[in-house]
């Protein structure tokens, strides 16, 4: 239950240089570590100290994509927490913005759950949603939204442990109390009603998110956002077969219609699910029993998740 490392270096505030990252960096073209939705994040080197980090590169070319990504590098400035990626340098240039951030090499959290070979237990998804708390605990108290939280945003630190750390924080942004939010892209199972409704957004549409949609999946996307309006959902579906009761009311305090009626992320790490050791001891009996078995799918299972394409 320990929190995750620190990342190599102290938080610190970032303003974008416009000098050449080459003299300082290098950056390792042939290694993709992921591709967004604006550009390409590589690893990359710092000459000096020979320190590994991931470079994400932003295609930027208008005033207006380049202040989208400064507002990501603010967010960034703001955040100091272990479950959060630390930010360590930025350079601006005509055609792109650079950020340099932490590494962690266990790779997206999504690619764990769809994983055939790992058996993701329901105490393995304790631990993730009980950090992915922490760290948003955290954002909300610096009066930060993520509004992009799907396990494609989660990172682990390493295959071996359980620790993982949230990043992705180009939608994110500080709470203002008016604030609509159109959001038009990625899956929709994700999506709150508040977003799809164009109603206002705050802290408890990172919670949605969390609760998050397994039990609403239609047949088709459309059905899906029929579904999340109507907040029909069951636990009727096989996955849920063998989770807690503990697990089920988790969801069902988190999946709630109205906004101001969700756990937040504080009252979600007080709730049993997460804080019950004696549950957690439980869950852990049952994992050691069920070892040699196929016990596959519980709430983060991935059987029908499908990759968006970029
Ligand atoms: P976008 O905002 O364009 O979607 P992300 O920040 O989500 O970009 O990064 C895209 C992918 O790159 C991630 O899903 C992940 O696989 C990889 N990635 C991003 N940041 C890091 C990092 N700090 N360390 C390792 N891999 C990363």
């Amino acid at each position: 239950s320990s929190p995750p490392p620190l990342a190599p270096f102290d938080h610190r505030i970032v303003t974008p240089k416009p000098h050449q990252i080459a003299t300082i960096y290098t950056i390792n073209r042939d290694e993709v570590l992921g591709g967004g939705r604006f550009g390409q994040v590589h690893k990359c080197t710092e000459n000096s100290t020979g320190m590994m980090l991931a470079a994400k590169i932003i295609k930027a070319r208008s005033q207006k994509e380049k202040d989208v990504v400064r507002n990501e590098i603010q967010v960034m400035n703001q955040l100091n927490h272990a479950n959060l990626i630390q930010l360590y340098a930025a350079f601006e240039s005509r055609h792109d913005i650079i950020l340099v951030m932490e590494y962690v090499e266990g790779g997206e959290l999504f690619d764990r759950i769809i994983d055939e070979n790992y058996n993701l237990t329901e105490l393995d998804t304790v631990l993730f949603i009980r950090q992915i708390c922490e760290g948003l605990q955290y954002m909300h108290k610096m009066y930060i939204l993520h509004l992009d939280l799907k396990p494609e945003n989660i990172l682990c630190v390493s295959r071996a442990t359980n620790k993982i750390k949230i990043i992705d924080f180009g939608l994110a942004r500080r709470y203002k109390p008016r604030e609509k939010l159109r959001v038009n892209f990625g899956t929709p199972e994700f999506l709150a009603p508040e977003v799809i409704n164009y109603e206002f957004v705050s802290f408890p549409t990172d919670m949605w998110s969390l609760g998050r949609p397994l039990p609403f999946l239609g047949d088709d996307d459309n059905e899906t956002l029929n579904n999340i309006l109507a907040c029909q959902w069951n636990f009727e579906e096989e996955e849920f077969t063998d989770i807690s009761d503990e697990a089920k009311d988790f969801i069902t305090r988190l999946l709630v219609k109205s906004k101001s009626w969700r756990m937040s992320a504080a009252e979600s790490l007080r709730h049993p699910w997460l804080s019950d050791r004696s549950l957690h001891y439980r869950l852990n009996q049952k994992v050691n029993d069920t070892l040699h078995k196929r016990d596959k799918g519980v709430i983060w299972s991935g059987d029908h998740l499908t990759k968006p394409q970029l």
